[in-house]
């Protein structure tokens, strides 16, 4: 097997990971980013940003690539559908096997960010989505069905509807909806859309493809409703099962830091989504991004031997 000495492994290619990888790079160290996808992360998945500073609005997937151009030009080795296979996190030995490399590394940064809460219910087709931007022109014309209630299932079944979706089912486990009001009103408003609260998609029928659900009411009665496609907004999770025996997590499972992104390991940092905190958001990732990348020179620095 390949061995690679690097200064520091960043794991996970979303905003966080990359903008580490950009004040890494600028310090002058070896840095490797490994990315089990395509580096932008949920970026990738949001149609447009409008808070991101110096851009009135810009689409999600450019502002990931041109991140992702700049982290390039600065050299870094960026492994893209990586599969990380083993991980041992210690104060003096940081090991890394992925694709049949073995990383050496002197810091690493955990910025594995979140990812949705799966559809959990009887059978299994390939129409279940996470993601309208990404999936949703495949569906023109069609009848889908979307999972939860709060702000992103109502944004997603608009940005849906707007993309040419015919009809929207929207179904929600509790007794109400959590979306903000003006949502809800829009969705209500819009040909094409009904929502019912109390539901939930208990079993998927179809043979080659999706054909039809069985909604299950909070009283127990069942309804078979046709319908083409799914997506699935119930929610995001820690993207942390790497780090489980290795990292301190939290009850949640997010990674513990302080306000230096500093882990229960020395010389590993964790910084973005993947940590507990109230505002995530992609300037909050940045800026996590660039203190771990500040704290993971300085460590290695401090270290050197
Ligand atoms: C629908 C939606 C819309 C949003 N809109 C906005 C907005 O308009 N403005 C705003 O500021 N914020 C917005 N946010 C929040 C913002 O996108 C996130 O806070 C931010 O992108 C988090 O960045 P991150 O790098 O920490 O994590 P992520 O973007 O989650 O990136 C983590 C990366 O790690 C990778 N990864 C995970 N596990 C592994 C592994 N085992 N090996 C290798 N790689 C791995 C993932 O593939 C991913 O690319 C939105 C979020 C969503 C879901």
């Amino acid at each position: 097997m390949e061995t690679r000495q690097v200064d520091v492994l960043i794991l996970g290619g979303g905003v966080a990971g990359m903008t580490a990888a950009v004040y890494a790079a600028r310090a002058g160290l070896r840095v490797t980013l490994l990315e089990e996808n395509a580096c932008g992360g949920l970026v990738n998945w949001t149609r447009v940003v409008e808070n991101m500073p110096s851009y009135i609005s810009i689409p999600g997937m450019e502002l990931a690539d041109r991140m992702a151009e700049q982290v390039a030009a600065l050299g870094v080795d960026v492994e893209e559908a990586a599969c990380i296979e083993e991980i041992s996190l210690a104060a003096g030995d940081k090991t890394v096997v992925a694709d049949d490399v073995r990383y050496e590394a002197r810091a690493v940064i955990a910025a594995t960010g979140r990812r949705p809460v799966l559809l959990d219910c009887a059978g299994d087709c390939c129409q279940v989505h996470y993601c309208a931007i990404c999936d949703g022109s495949a569906y023109k014309g069609r009848h889908v069905l979307v999972v939860g209630g709060g702000n992103s299932g109502f944004d997603e079944a608009l940005a849906l509807l707007d993309t040419g979706v015919a009809r929207v089912t929207l179904i929600e486990a509790q007794d109400r909806f959590f979306a903000a009001a003006a949502a809800q009103r829009a969705l209500a408003a819009r040909e094409g859309a009904v929502m019912y609260t109390s539901t939930r998609v208990t079993q998927l029928h179809g043979t080659d493809a999706l054909e039809s659900v069985t909604l299950t009411r909070a009283d127990g009665s069942e309804q078979q409703l046709p319908c083409d496609g799914i997506f699935v907004f119930m929610g995001q999770e820690p993207s942390t099962q790497l780090f489980r025996g290795q990292l301190e997590l939290d009850a949640q499972g997010y990674i513990v830091t302080d306000g230096l992104m500093a882990t229960s390991v020395p010389g590993v940092f964790a910084a973005g989504d993947v940590r507990p905190k109230r505002y995530r958001q992609i300037t909050t990732a940045l800026s996590d991004g660039t203190v771990a990348a500040l704290e993971a020179e300085r460590y290695i620095r401090r270290t050197a031997g």
